[in-house]
């Protein structure tokens, strides 16, 4: 497998995540704890999303990409780890090739972000545009049901990069 490490560009991340999928996901996909996470992370992603619902912030986010002033219209995607894309192809997730808008994250597309798992920045970052409109109690509970999706998607991240170890040449 070919090293590849944060400072990699995203598109050789892409890559490597889908090269290592196609060479071992069958593998990857028989082990019981990473099914058990996978299955535990589709849980915990859906509860933060029904409470960001709930609470009305994706429309805001809408709003504000509208406007130009969306935190995904930055190179968010150089941040990410090659192990969470692995974890998308594991998912099911068709990687993007190309990006689309100059300037803004590898991964956002026309209607919000290409990803399934994400990184800590983009599960829990909350502007003041959000906060501003949102009563603390609220952002509070929201934050704590966010924690189980980080903490779920940071022991798969582990499993897969122990697992991953095994297939080193
Ligand atoms: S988190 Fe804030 S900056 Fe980012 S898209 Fe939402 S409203 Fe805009
Ligand atoms: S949410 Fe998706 S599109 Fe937005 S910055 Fe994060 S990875 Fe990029």
């Amino acid at each position: 497998m070919n090293v590849i490490s944060i400072d990699s560009p995203t598109e050789e991340k892409i890559l490597w995540a889908e090269r290592t999928f196609e060479k071992i996901g069958p593998i990857l996909l028989k082990d019981k704890g990473i099914v058990r996470d996978l299955e535990l992370f589709k849980e915990a992603n859906k509860a933060t999303w029904d409470k960001m619902k709930a609470l009305g912030i994706p429309q805001i986010c809408s709003e504000c990409d509208k406007t130009g002033g969306s935190c995904c219209r930055k190179r968010i995607d150089r941040h990410y780890d090659a192990v969470m894309l692995l974890i998308n192809k594991l998912l099911g997730v068709q990687l993007p090739h190309r990006a689309l808008y100059q300037g803004a994250c590898f991964f956002l597309g026309p209607t919000g972000c290409r990803l399934w798992a994400r990184e800590v920045i983009c599960i829990n970052y909350l502007c003041e545009k959000i906060t501003a409109k949102i009563p603390h109690n609220e952002i509070v509970s929201l934050q704590k049901i966010a924690c189980k999706e980080m903490d779920v998607l940071f022991f798969l991240q582990e499993r897969l990069k122990k697992l991953l170890l095994g297939f080193v040449p």
